[in-house]
């Protein structure tokens, strides 16, 4: 069987690139997401008795790699890049649908024109199409003695600290949203690199609210070294 899917609403997110954006939605709680429902889902009426519910499932199409297609194998970046596991037993974003399911909270939800709903720590690139929208049920779908496989327990988080240039290149910028400080260090403690690289020598670029912030990473300490801030 095949089908045909309607995007329902599109992500709005600091994540301008793929690189950087942490692999699971929570583990960086600052980053300021919102889904615009689009017509004809963005009618109140859609979302009448949602904002009950203090997370929900958001199920999207990973729309910037979906061309590439899928491998029945695939290595997470959990288990070092090197080891392979089938892809139905990883969150991998090259699969089979290119399809996405991400746990979110649920900030509120805007009925003033159309529908917007706020979220917190999701996990999405900007511009993300969504395909559905279903309320979190903890006493169904909250199993605290689950097994978790190779990603059981959070990743470990590295040390982040600033250069005196890069605060600077932010208090010089009219603009700077309040959390984006908070952003980067979130980010940045994730280890964004590539499983198997470790070069201190190497500067690193992450687009994030439409900055570009340059790191590097040695001893498990990442060092914020610059910010590019857009042109006034
Ligand atoms: N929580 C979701 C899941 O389990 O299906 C996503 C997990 S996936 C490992 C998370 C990664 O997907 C992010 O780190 C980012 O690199 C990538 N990503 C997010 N939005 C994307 C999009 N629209 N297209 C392609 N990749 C995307």
């Amino acid at each position: 069987m095949r089908f045909e899917l309607d995007t329902i609403g599109v992500i709005h997110s600091p994540y301008q690139e793929k690189f950087g954006i942490p692999r699971q939605p929570a583990l960086a709680p600052s980053a300021p997401v919102t889904l615009e429902l689009l017509p004809p889902y963005n009618q109140p009426d859609c979302v009448r008795g949602l904002e009950a519910f203090s997370h929900i499932w958001l199920t999207f199409v990973f729309h910037e790699t979906a061309a590439r297609g899928w491998q029945p194998l695939v290595r997470p970046p959990r288990l070092g890049g090197n080891t392979k596991v089938g892809v139905f037993a990883s969150r991998a974003t090259h699969r089979p649908n290119a399809l996405g399911l991400s746990l979110v909270a649920l900030k509120g939800i805007d009925t003033t024109d159309g529908v917007t709903l706020q979220l917190a720590g999701a996990d999405l690139l900007d511009g993300t199409p969504v395909l559905d929208i279903k309320p979190y049920i903890p006493f169904v779908e909250a199993k605290p003695e689950a097994r978790g496989g190779f990603v059981d327990g959070p990743p470990p988080q590295l040390a982040v600290q600033w250069h005196e240039r890069a605060r600077a290149d932010l208090a010089a910028w009219a603009d700077t949203p309040p959390w984006l400080p908070a952003l980067i260090d979130e980010v940045l403690a994730q280890d964004p690199r590539p499983a198997y690289q470790d070069d201190p020598a190497r500067v690193y670029g992450i687009r994030l609210a439409h900055c570009d912030v340059r790191f590097s990473i040695a001893a498990n300490v990442v060092t914020v070294l610059e910010i590019v801030t857009p042109a006034p």
